[in-house]
C-alpha cells in the first residue's frame, strides 16, 4: 500500500467475513474472490450461467476472512486517528448487511486482545500517544449516541429514551443539545464509558439484534490539546473522532414490512442513502451543494465529512451465495464512494 493513499481524505475498504458454521452446514457456496494486492473483489452471481462475466470492484484495500482486527486498525484506521490527534476531524463507518461483521469490526470482543475492534484499539492508540508527549496537556471527552428512526438518543444518560434535538450554532456548528460528554483519563476509563453505552443500547428492547440492525450508533471522542506557544500563550487544537456502526443496509422492502415497520424502514434507508449522496458529492468534487441536511446522520457528521476531515468507510460483506443481492448492493454503495 502506498503512503500517498493514506493521506487521501476518503478511504474505502471492504472486509469479508468467513462462512459461518450455519452457512457451512447448509453447504453455502463462496461467491467472492479477493485479491488483496490489487484491492480487488470479484463477485459471482450464483444464478447466472457459467459464462456470465463476474463483476469486479476495486477499493483502497480488501480484507479477507483471515484478516486480523489489528490488520484493519494498522492499515485502514491508524492514519485517521493520527490526524485526529493532530487536531483534525475524522469519521469511520462500518456499512453492510446485518450479520456481516460491522459490530465485530467496530467493537470486537473486549476480553480478547486479538479480537478487539476499531473502537477499543483507537482508545489504546490515543492514550498511548498522549502518554508519550511532554509539553502538551490533553483533554479527552467522549459521547455515545444512537440514531433510531431519525431520533437521537444519548446512550450515556440514564434516561436513554429521551429524544434529543440537533441544534446549530454559528461558532460550533451542529451539535446535540443536552448530550452527555464524559472526560476520561485513560484507556480503561473510556472503555468503561463504551461498555455503559453498549448496555444502554440493549435495555428496554426485547430484541437487541433487531434494534442494533435498525439504528446507527456513533461513538465520539474529542481530543483537545493545549500547548504553550512561542508567544507564551496557550494554543488549543481540537480533533474529533466519530466511529459509526451503521444500521444494516439490507433493503427492508424485501422483508415484507408494512405500516409502522415500513415507515421505520424508510427512515433507516433515508440516512443511509443521504450518507451515500453526501459522500459521492464530496468525491465528485464538482458539486457545489453537499446535501448534509437531508438526514440527522449527515447533519451530525457535517463537520467531520469533507473539508479537512478524513473518512474511512469499511464495507462488510458475507461470502455466501445466498446473500448475493445484498453483497452486490454493498459493493455498489461502497464503490460509489470512490
Ligand atoms: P453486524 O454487526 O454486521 O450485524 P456482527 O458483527 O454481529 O454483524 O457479526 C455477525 C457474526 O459474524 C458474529 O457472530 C461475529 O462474531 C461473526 N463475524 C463477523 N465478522 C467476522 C470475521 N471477520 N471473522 C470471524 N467472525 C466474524
Ligand atoms: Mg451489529
Amino acid at each position: 500500500m502506498s503512503k500517498t493513499k493514506h493521506c487521501e481524505a476518503l478511504r474505502v475498504v471492504v472486509r469479508c467475513r468467513p462462512l459461518s458454521k450455519r452457512e457451512q452446514t447448509a453447504e453455502c457456496e463462496n461467491i467472492l474472490e479477493l485479491d488483496d494486492k490489487l484491492g480487488r473483489i470479484t463477485i459471482r452471481n450464483p444464478k447466472a450461467p457459467p459464462d456470465d462475466p463476474m463483476k469486479v470492484f476495486t477499493f483502497d484495500s480488501v480484507y479477507g476472512w483471515d484478516a486480523k482486527q489489528s490488520d484493519i486498525y494498522e492499515d485502514a484506521v491508524r492514519p485517521l486517528v493520527e490526524s485526529v490527534l493532530q487536531g483534525f476531524n475524522g469519521t469511520i463507518f462500518a456499512y453492510g448487511q446485518t450479520g456481516t461483521g460491522k459490530t465485530h469490526t467496530m467493537q470486537g470482543v473486549s476480553d480478547d486482545p486479538d479480537m478487539r475492534g476499531v473502537i477499543p484499539n483507537s482508545f489504546q492508540h490515543i492514550f498511548t500517544q498522549i502518554s508519550r508527549t511532554q509539553n502538551q496537556k490533553y483533554l479527552v471527552r467522549s459521547s455515545y449516541l444512537e440514531i433510531y428512526q431519525e431520533e437521537v438518543r444519548d446512550l450515556l444518560c440514564k434516561d436513554n429514551n429521551k429524544k434529543l434535538d440537533l441544534k446549530e450554532n454559528p461558532d460550533s456548528g451542529v451539535y446535540v443539545k443536552g448530550l452527555s460528554s464524559v472526560v476520561t483519563k485513560n484507556a480503561n476509563e473510556i472503555e468503561h464509558v463504551m461498555n455503559i453505552g453498549n448496555q444502554s443500547r440493549s435495555v428496554g428492547f426485547t430484541n437487541m439484534n433487531e434494534r442494533s440492525s435498525r439504528s446507527h450508533a456513533i461513538f465520539v471522542v474529542t481530543v483537545e490539546c493545549s500547548e504553550e506557544g512561542p508567544d507564551g500563550q496557550d494554543h488549543i487544537r481540537v480533533g474529533k473522532l466519530n466511529m459509526v456502526d451503521l444500521a444494516g443496509s439490507e433493503r427492508q422492502s424485501k422483508t415484507g414490512a408494512k405500516g409502522k415497520r415500513l415507515k421505520e424502514a424508510t427512515k433507516i434507508n433515508l440516512s443511509l442513502s443521504a450518507l451515500g449522496n453526501v459522500i459521492s458529492a464530496l468525491v465528485d468534487g464538482k458539486s457545489t451543494h453537499i446535501p448534509y441536511r437531508d438526514s440527522k446522520l449527515t447533519r451530525l457528521l457535517q463537520d467531520s465529512l469533507g473539508g479537512n476531515a478524513k473518512t474511512v468507510m469499511i464495507a462488510t460483506v458475507g461470502p455466501s451465495h445466498k446473500s448475493f443481492d445484498e453483497s452486490l448492493a454493498t459493493l455498489r454503495y461502497a464503490s460509489r464512494a470512490k
